[in-house]
């Protein structure tokens, strides 16, 4: 059985009882275990945890040390098409919405390129709208060849592909690709995908499965918080996490928290929100229970909660983004795909991380050993 078969045999109002059935002694105990699983993760994300945040901050930001030093690493979001074949009702990229289409050429992306770099950034990640015909893999692998001569690391973040598919993009170059299922619960999940193949939730659902067979390095998961309730949302990102580390093990993993922000053409109709703090208890929740994953935090949050969050227990940032294609060489705001909250300078947010005592690294990793 895949991971996806395991995940869709879990029932969601299931899911959701449990956590929210969780008592402060399921807190404490929780907080008291070394190791930590499942059903700890529920308890922490529950209601009767948001009491326990300062001891939940406190055993996050030791086991960040612990396991990542102060390092934070940068990277920067590279918007290579925004031509879409979807309808997702909280996106602005979203196919009816009547905003110019453009997809860099190889001489746009050069200029691009150009621009990240003298920002400092050694690591990339190229994002696309989903447009299989024309933003393909032809166009990825030429971008790839491109944009990993100036990157030490370059993830992804396209349509999701076929295992083969995923074999080529790591075999030109391609470092990590992150795929998010937006929301777990089928029924909502429905009523936001309302054309494309993007409405099948199985097909990314299983996304993750086929990166890991093809051996990606890194896999990038999460649920955009709001679509439906973000406890039960986040319980089934964290069960998805960890069925894949025990399936596909040689592989890393990362996972972000990305809130719903406002948009061009905006239709959504959020189920819940997440506020600050209830933010702030997740991501401890998932330092306290995946210790070794990356945990990323981009410029939809803003410059106050992302210096004072970082800190705790994230370790991987984006800064300075732009999200429409072209934006570092000709910025505008015209095609953007929804607003960013942090719009400071790249050496702005590394001067900031260094006043908190943390040491801003500009790349993922390194090809030390001719990998
Ligand atoms: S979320 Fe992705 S697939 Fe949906 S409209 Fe936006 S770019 Fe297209």
């Amino acid at each position: 059985m895949t991971v996806a078969e395991e995940l869709s045999r879990t029932d969601w109002d299931d899911v959701r009882l449990a956590l929210y059935s969780k008592s402060a002694a399921d807190v404490m105990s929780a907080l008291q275990r070394s190791v930590r699983h499942w059903q700890d993760f529920l308890a922490l994300i529950s209601p009767a945890a948001e009491g326990f945040l300062p001891d939940m901050a406190v055993k996050a930001q030791a086991l960040t040390r612990q396991r990542f030093g102060h390092t934070v690493s940068l990277f920067v979001p590279l918007y290579l098409s925004n031509l879409c074949a979807n309808e997702c009702t909280y996106c602005g990229f979203t196919m009816s919405n009547k905003i110019k289409r453009t997809k860099l050429t190889m001489a746009e992306i050069s200029e691009e390129v150009y621009a990240i770099k003298k920002m400092g950034f050694d690591s990339v990640l190229l994002v696309t709208g989903e447009h299989e015909t024309k933003a393909g893999m032809d166009y990825f692998l030429e971008a790839i060849e491109l944009v990993k001569a100036h990157f030490s690391h370059v993830a992804m973040e396209v349509q999701p592909l076929s295992t083969d598919e995923y074999r080529a993009l790591a075999a030109a170059g391609t470092d990590s690709v992150l795929v998010y299922q937006e929301t777990y619960h089928r029924a909502h999940y429905a009523e936001y995908h309302l054309r494309g193949k993007k409405q099948d939730f199985d097909w990314r659902l299983a996304t993750p499965d086929r990166l890991g067979e093809a051996g990606m390095n890194k896999i990038g998961l999460g649920a955009l918080l709001g679509l439906s309730e973000w406890r039960t949302d986040s319980a089934f990102t964290a069960l998805h996490l960890s069925l894949l580390q025990q399936r596909y093990w040689k592989s890393r993993y990362s996972v972000a928290f990305p809130r719903i922000k406002p948009c061009a053409g905006d239709r959504a109709t959020q189920k819940s929100q997440v506020s600050d703090k209830q933010l702030i208890q997740l991501i401890c929740a998932y330092r306290l229970c995946f210790p070794e994953v990356e945990l990323s935090l981009s410029t939809r949050e803003s410059p106050a909660f992302r210096d004072n969050v970082v800190p705790l227990a994230i370790n991987q940032l984006s800064a300075a983004s732009q999200t429409q294609p072209g934006g570092y060489s000709a910025p505008t705001t015209a095609l953007e795909q929804f607003s960013t909250e942090d719009t400071r300078s790249a050496s702005a947010v590394a001067n900031s991380l260094t006043a908190r005592g943390l040491d801003p690294v500009w790349t993922d990793w390194l090809n030390a050993f001719g990998r």
